[in-house]
């Protein structure tokens, strides 16, 4: 060490991203501090055992990716099961099988064969008179047609976001796949599964050996924390890290109610979608049926979505198009900032999954380090 620092890096935030670096730093002999405001690593993957149940404490996290190396890397922490997502739509009472296949165009218009499912959103998108989708909307009514458009897609998203679709981007909705197959798996990626004992597991693995500290907050104590490493690794909000001088980027917030039930099985399905607008949750998760769990009990999860405002959790960033102007302003200070990298879903604003995140880390892991090997 050149100077007087006490670490080679403070880590702000114990979520996957702080994880993957700290376990890249300390494997490279680097000594790092990980601090985090909440009670428990992990972040929104952190999972907590309940009777028996992995609780997915943050809504449920399904791993999926189609890289062999992200797949080779979590699985060298801890193995994976073979669940494959296949959330079902409760709209009023009807069950559509998700993503939109031809078992969701069946159950709808009792059409059977691929061409005839195609003819039906053919003729709705024609109907609509959409040539080039602008937004979430169009981009779904272009895709699966009005039908489905209003049943299971415009209630779930208004409430998800708090906005009209007509004012939300369409990568949003590019996302789910569309398929013309019976196959109602949720991801089109190669490798999925659920890290057998949780995702807590992992990062403990990779914490190992690093010095965490919990329940404290960078803000509170932010010259000591910007003295103690000779560089931050910062996965905190990016606008709350520059004091919100362009003025606040805007959230999603969710709430959890968790249930546990005297019953077996409440829902027979680990992820039900509630795509009305009426009803005042997005979606409920039965945590067992993650890990195929055959307790004689359930613990199930109602996730409530709401506008984040100041100590409320920021989940999802809101990647429109006034956001995304002010998201750039403060990326360019980011970009001046010396000493600090910004990285993870809230720091760059990015409706990143699990497997963005290592991808990114691991990216920023190499030009870290690429000078020193
Ligand atoms: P986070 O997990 O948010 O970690 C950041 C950490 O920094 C937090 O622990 C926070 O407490 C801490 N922190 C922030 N500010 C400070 C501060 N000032 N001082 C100290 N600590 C601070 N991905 C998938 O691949 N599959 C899924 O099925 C999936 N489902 C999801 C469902 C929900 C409801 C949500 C919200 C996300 C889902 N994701 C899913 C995305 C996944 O959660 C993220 O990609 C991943 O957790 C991001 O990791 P991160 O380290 O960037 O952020
Ligand atoms: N979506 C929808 N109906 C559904 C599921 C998803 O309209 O039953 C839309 C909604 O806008 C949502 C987006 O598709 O925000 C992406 O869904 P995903 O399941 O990927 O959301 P996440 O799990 O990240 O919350």
């Amino acid at each position: 060490m050149t100077n007087n620092k006490t670490y080679d890096y403070l880590i702000v935030g114990a979520g996957l991203y702080g994880a993957v670096f700290a376990y890249e730093a300390s494997k490279r002999g680097k000594t790092c501090l990980v601090i985090d405001k909440r009670s428990h690593i992990g972040g929104n993957v952190y999972t907590e055992k309940v009777d028996g149940i992995n609780i997915h404490k943050y809504g449920a996290h399904i791993f999926h990716t189609n890289s062999k190396e992200i797949w080779d890397y979590v699985n060298g922490f801890v193995e994976f099961n073979r669940y494959t997502n296949s959330p079902v739509a409760n709209y009023k009472g009807e069950i559509y099988n998700l993503p939109f296949n031809m078992n969701t165009f069946n159950k709808l218009w009792g059409v059977i064969t691929p061409e005839e499912a195609k003819e039906k959103i053919e003729k709705q998108k024609n109907a609509s008179g959409i040539k080039e989708p602008k937004n979430l909307e169009e981009q779904a009514i272009s895709l699966v047609g009005t039908d489905i458009y209003e049943k299971l897609i415009k209630g779930y998203t208004e409430k998800q976001w708090g906005r009209a679709a007509a004012e939300l981007p369409d990568f949003i909705i590019k996302r789910l796949p569309v398929r013309f197959t019976y196959d109602n798996n949720y991801f089109n990626d190669k490798y999925q599964g659920i890290p057998i004992g949780g995702y807590t597991a992992i990062i403990e693995k990779m914490f190992q050996g690093v010095e965490v500290r919990l329940e404290t907050d960078f803000f509170e104590d932010r010259t000591n924390f910007e003295n103690i490493a000779q560089k931050i690794i910062f996965t905190g909000m990016i606008d709350e890290y520059f004091n919100y001088q362009f003025g606040e980027l805007e959230y999603r917030s969710l709430t959890f109610e968790t249930e546990k039930m005297e019953i077996p099985n409440y829902q027979g399905n680990a992820v039900v979608n509630y795509t009305d607008r009426e009803t005042p949750y997005t979606r409920i998760i039965e945590h067992k049926h993650f890990e195929f769990g055959t307790q004689d009990t359930t613990i199930v999860t109602k996730e409530y979505p709401s506008e984040w405002e100041k100590g409320k959790e920021s989940y999802y960033p809101i990647n429109d198009e006034k956001n995304s102007q002010l998201y750039k302003k403060y990326k360019e200070l980011a970009d001046n900032e010396d000493d600090v990298i910004f990285g993870g879903r809230l720091a760059t604003y990015k409706y990143y999954d699990m497997h963005q995140i290592i991808g990114a880390a691991l990216t920023q892991v190499e030009k870290e380090f690429k000078k020193n090997e």
